[in-house]
């Protein structure tokens, strides 16, 4: 695995994770569960890093040296990818995989590069995940998208030459497609849950009111947690006050939460909306903390204005709680409307506030969403069958890559 910018320690240790992170940590540890070796190499950050932390039984952590060993923010990454690569190299020289996987545009650039260097007779093939697409941020976030030019081009370079695509949900099989992916490069493989963390039985934080809605994910302002602020305000006009808001997940960087411009700016929203009083911002909680917060909730709101996956419906359902998530990107594949949570259409607070309302009204509904919605999870999102599928993937790009398409003959021997 190569994920140049998250590191699956954050996603073991810390608070700082976002999705890439725990998928990274999660796949890789499956992985490790079903028999492979896996190594996952990522930037080294911090000084004191050791090259080789063990992570999880079969993989270990590996820390490159690219640029600085200090944070960098992930779009000021470009200029270290050569050097990443050679550390890649270096490393490939002396171990060589049967396949390589990268996570994120830049760790593809990376990984495609150094597997041609190491690979003149033998081809070492290479699977891509995004995480995101350029082509998507920019349409939504237009001049504020501050990735590097060079993505526009690069993306898509990477999902056309790497040997398989893995694409976490339908829309952005088709995202990829109209980027001139090769159909038959794609598999859709989604991204998973930890079903034994998280868990509908097991203790439950308090609330501070009758009922309580959640919101998880970084304070970016594409997620749209200024939506459900505005929601609540919506549901107070509808009769409902008993009702709180806690908004979980900070915006990377900033240890104190007075200082979040973000945190700023939706509690002076909260204030002008007459709500600040039962909206209550936590700041970032750890994965092991998360269940019993989730557990506490009515109900969690995803509302983003996009979301190329958006692992935190799952981790909501799989505590067998209902979500209420804008019908965009993956939460379309992961939320099924009706049967395990209620679509919503995008920055629409009023759609939000009555979705939400028909939830807080009928208990027997939220229990029968959130029941469908553990069961799904179990049978199609853990990460043991993730880590299957994707194993499966790899299968078949290693045959693709070293015997050309269609040599479907020898499928058995290569297994
Ligand atoms: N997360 C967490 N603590 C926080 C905020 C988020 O552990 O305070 C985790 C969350 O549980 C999920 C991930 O970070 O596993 C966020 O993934 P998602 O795909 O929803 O969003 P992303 O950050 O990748 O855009």
């Amino acid at each position: 695995m190569v994920s140049e910018h998250a590191s699956p320690l954050a996603a073991i240790g810390g608070v700082d994770a976002g999705g890439q992170n725990v998928h990274v940590a999660a796949l890789s540890s499956a992985l490790g569960r079903q028999g492979h070796e896996v190594t996952v190499y990522t930037r080294r950050d911090d000084p004191s890093l050791p090259a080789r932390v063990p992570l999880a039984p079969g993989v270990e952590v590996v820390h490159l040296d690219a640029g600085p060993a200090e944070r960098v923010p992930k779009d000021a990454l470009l200029p270290f990818l050569p050097a990443l690569a050679d550390g890649l190299v270096a490393d490939w020289e002396r171990v060589r995989p049967d396949i390589v996987h990268g996570h994120f545009w830049m760790s593809g650039v990376a990984a495609l590069d150094a597997a041609r260097r190491v690979a003149p007779l033998r081809p070492l093939p290479v699977v891509q995940t995004f995480h995101a697409l350029g082509v998507v941020k920019r349409r939504h976030q237009g001049a504020a998208d501050s990735s590097p030019a060079e993505r526009e081009h690069l993306e898509p370079e990477v999902g056309r030459t790497a040997d398989g695509v893995l694409a976490t949900c339908t829309d952005e099989a088709l995202e990829l497609v109209a980027l001139g992916v090769p159909g038959d490069s794609i598999t859709v493989v989604p991204c998973g849950v930890d079903t034994g963390r998280f868990l509908p039985a097991g203790p439950a934080e308090p609330k501070g009111q009758p009922h309580r809605i959640l919101s998880v994910g970084r304070l970016v302002q594409r997620k749209g947690v200024d939506l459900v602020v505005t929601a609540m305000a919506r549901l107070a006009d509808l009769g409902r006050t008993d009702v709180e808001l806690v908004v979980v997940g900070g915006s990377g960087g900033v240890s104190d939460l007075r200082d979040d411009p973000e945190v700023r700016r939706l509690e002076d929203l909260a204030r002008q909306l007459g709500v600040a009083d039962r909206v209550h911002i936590r700041g970032q909680v750890a994965q092991a903390e998360l269940p019993r917060v989730l557990r506490s909730a009515d109900a969690v709101v995803c509302a983003p204005w996009y979301e190329p996956f958006g692992i935190v419906p799952l981790e909501a359902a799989a505590c067998g709680v209902p979500a209420v998530v804008s019908a965009v990107g993956g939460l379309t594949d992961s939320v099924v409307h009706g049967e395990t949570g209620l679509h919503v259409p995008p920055r629409n607070p009023d759609a939000i506030a009555a979705a939400l309302a028909t939830l807080l009204d009928d208990e027997p509904l939220r229990r029968r969403l959130g029941a469908a919605g553990r069961a799904r999870m179990e049978s199609r999102y853990s990460w043991d069958r993730v880590a299957a599928d994707t194993a499966e993937a790899y299968r078949r790009t290693i045959r693709r890559a070293t015997q050309g398409v269609g040599a479907g003959t020898t499928e058995g021997a290569l297994r």
